[in-house]
């Protein structure tokens, strides 16, 4: 790495510190003596290198130094001559650096390396210096030449190299790169001290939130002052890691001999940290008030693999986010399974599409009178070993993944085919279909029904989309334009599970939409229970109010059927009039009987 430039200065000067040597020995030869100042005159003007360099005598006192020296250490000639070369002496070296430099000085004659030295004005800085013994003809140390540079310069850019690898420019913290050094190292002295550690993997709730609505400025500062306070309380031996985003790492390197105490050291600083970033934080004009979720997992080195504390801390993080955030979950072995079979059955379901195993179920809707007017569409997974997956089992997990998009868009064009075929036949149903948040906010979702609709030639005044509440709440002005986009193909707009999203009456009197679905939960206590009665006779007059019409399901009881049918609720759905049931089944069996028996009275 260091350049050969000093090494050959060095050579040259020491062959002519020589050549002048023999030279003087033959002074009295007038023949040579020109030639022997002509090589003086070369062996000063190679002093004169920019390389700091001096001379000693035997004994190793100074005897020459060049103005480069004086430039580099501070010390004029003057001050230098007659001096020992301790005088440049840093104190960062031990006595035993110093016998084996001298050592491989009588040795071999030279030595080279990196050297802490002292400048006059006391500034310690580090230099490459070589130093060579240059002998007589018998072979007698007479002189020894040092040549060195200052590496103030590399050592800064390398220190700044090294910083801009391992720590986040940010926070200043030590980076994912540095803290597995950290946890690698943590790992091999727990296993040989029998001792546990912990590492905490810490996310701030709502943090994003905060960051779009806010500015990313704003997001940058609240970070930093995070990492502050996560510092500040911690042991110096501790380690802290910023890993992007709002996402940090904590690692606790020496807790404690067993697992018991381990647990409750790591349970307190959890808390601890939950406490200190519970601090209101003060940006400007705005007070911000951070939660934190936090995964917690011991080790004590004897782990598979060198990352494996800091996934285990990340799977104990997902559980206590989903226990509703702002809480502090210990990894356990069961998340781990849970973890695995959840991979498992993302892997399968991206193959359920293309080995053709989901099924659709269609469940009867009915008017006053019993009479079928039209059917929900529901999704079955025909699993090849676990069997018939119901919806519930799935659809969250590929609402997670991204997946709905793509079984939505499947369902969709088989339900415009059916409804193709049916219309075809001269027995139209009005069919609804469920739509996923995920999928009605993708990308030009109303584009893409116009295309099925398009494609399958399905009229759209028999298609109905179930949205839920929730939309509403999450953006309505985006809800409405996608909504309005629909409502203009042609087709009708039902709330699904409606009165659990909290909507308010002013939001729902601002979509455009045709239908309320009254939630089965609210159903369940009908007639007896007086609240939920009276919730289902609310429900009705806000929709009467908005001219909406409603279907009530989970209707399972006679009861239940006699009350909406006395408040004039216009359709029921529910296992009373008819299960969920394979299309075809419910093409041949159910649709035929045309009017329901049961609940008609
Ligand atoms: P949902 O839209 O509220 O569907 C109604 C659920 O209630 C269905 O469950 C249905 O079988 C059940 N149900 C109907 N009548 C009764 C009754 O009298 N009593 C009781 N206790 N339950 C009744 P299912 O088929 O298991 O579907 C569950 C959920 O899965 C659906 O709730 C819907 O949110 C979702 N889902 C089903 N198919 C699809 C789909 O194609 N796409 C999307 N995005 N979601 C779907
Ligand atoms: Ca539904
Ligand atoms: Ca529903």
């Amino acid at each position: 790495m260091h350049s050969i430039l000093p090494w050959l200065t060095l050579t040259l000067l020491m062959v002519i510190v020589m050549l002048s040597m023999v030279l003087q020995r033959t002074r009295r030869d007038c023949v040579r003596h020109k030639q022997a100042e002509a090589w003086q005159e070369l062996a000063a003007l190679a002093f004169e290198t920019a390389e700091a360099m001096f001379v000693t005598d035997r004994r190793g006192i100074i005897q020459r130094v060049n103005p480069a020296f004086t430039r580099l250490t501070g010390y004029t000639a003057a001050e230098a001559i007659g001096q020992n070369p301790s005088l440049l002496q840093s104190g960062r070296h031990d006595a035993a650096f110093y016998a084996a430099l001298w050592r491989d000085l009588f040795v071999e004659g030279r030595w080279a390396g990196e050297i802490w030295n002292r400048r006059k004005n006391g500034e310690i800085y580090p230099e490459w210096a070589s130093i060579t013994a240059v002998r007589d003809d018998t072979g007698e140390i007479i002189h020894f030449v040092a040549s060195f540079f200052d590496l103030s310069k590399q050592k800064a850019a390398e220190e700044a190299l090294h910083r801009l690898a391992h720590y986040d420019p940010l926070t200043q913290l030590p980076n994912r790169r540095l803290f597995f050094e950290h946890l690698n190292t943590a790992q091999a002295a727990a296993r040989r001290g029998a001792y546990h550690g912990a590492v905490l993997f810490v996310d701030l709730d709502d943090f994003r939130r905060i960051s779009d609505a806010r500015g990313h400025e704003t997001g940058d500062r609240l970070i930093q002052e995070v990492a502050v306070r996560l510092t500040r309380f911690l042991r110096s031996e501790d380690i802290v890691a910023h890993l992007g985003g709002d996402r940090f790492a904590v690692l606790l390197i020496k807790l404690a001999d067993s697992e018991e105490s381990a647990i409750r050291f790591a349970r307190g600083v959890a808390e601890k940290i939950r406490l200190a970033l519970s601090m209101p934080i003060q940006q400007q004009d705005n007070t911000y008030v951070l939660g934190a979720s936090i995964g917690i997992t011991l080790f004590s080195g004897q782990e598979k693999t060198a990352d494996e504390p800091l996934k285990q801390a990340e799977t104990a993080l997902h559980q206590a986010q989903s226990a509703g955030r702002n809480a502090v979950r210990f990894f356990e072995a069961a998340m781990q399974t849970e973890v695995e079979t959840r991979m498992a059955l993302e892997g399968e379901m991206r193959r359920a599409i293309e080995r053709n195993e989901l099924r659709l179920y269609l469940q009867p809707q009915v008017d006053r009178e019993g009479y079928i007017i039209g059917a929900e569409v529901l999704l079955r997974w025909q699993h090849p070993e676990r069997g018939l997956v119901p919806p519930d089992h799935f659809i969250p997990l590929a609402e997670e993944t991204g997946l709905i998009i793509a079984m939505g868009e499947w369902v969709l064009l088989e339900i415009c085919r059916l409804l193709a075929r049916l219309t075809a036949a001269g027995q139209p149903l009005r069919l609804a279909v469920n739509v996923s948040p995920r999928q009605f906010r993708q990308p030009h979702f109303a584009i893409r029904v116009r295309a099925a609709l398009a494609a399958t030639r399905a009229d759209p005044a028999w298609l109905t989309l179930e949205v839920t509440e929730g939309l509403a709440i999450e953006d309505l002005k985006g809800t409405i334009a996608i909504l309005s986009e629909l409502k203009a193909l042609g087709l009708h707009l039902s709330i699904d599970d409606f009165g659990t999203g909290y909507s308010s009456l002013a939001y729902l009197s601002r979509m455009p939409i045709d239908e309320l679905k009254i939630d089965k939960s609210f159903l369940r206590g009908v007639p007896d229970d007086s609240r939920s009665a009276a919730l289902v006779e609310a429900i009705l007059a806000v929709a009467r109010h908005l001219r909406l019409s409603v279907v009530a399901e989970g209707v399972e009881t006679i009861e239940q059927a006699a009350f909406l049918k006395a408040c004039e609720c216009g359709y029921s759905q529910g296992y009373l009039y008819g299960r969920p049931e394979p299309v075809e089944t419910f093409l041949q069996s159910t649709l035929p009987a045309k009017r329901l028996p049961i609940g008609s009275s």
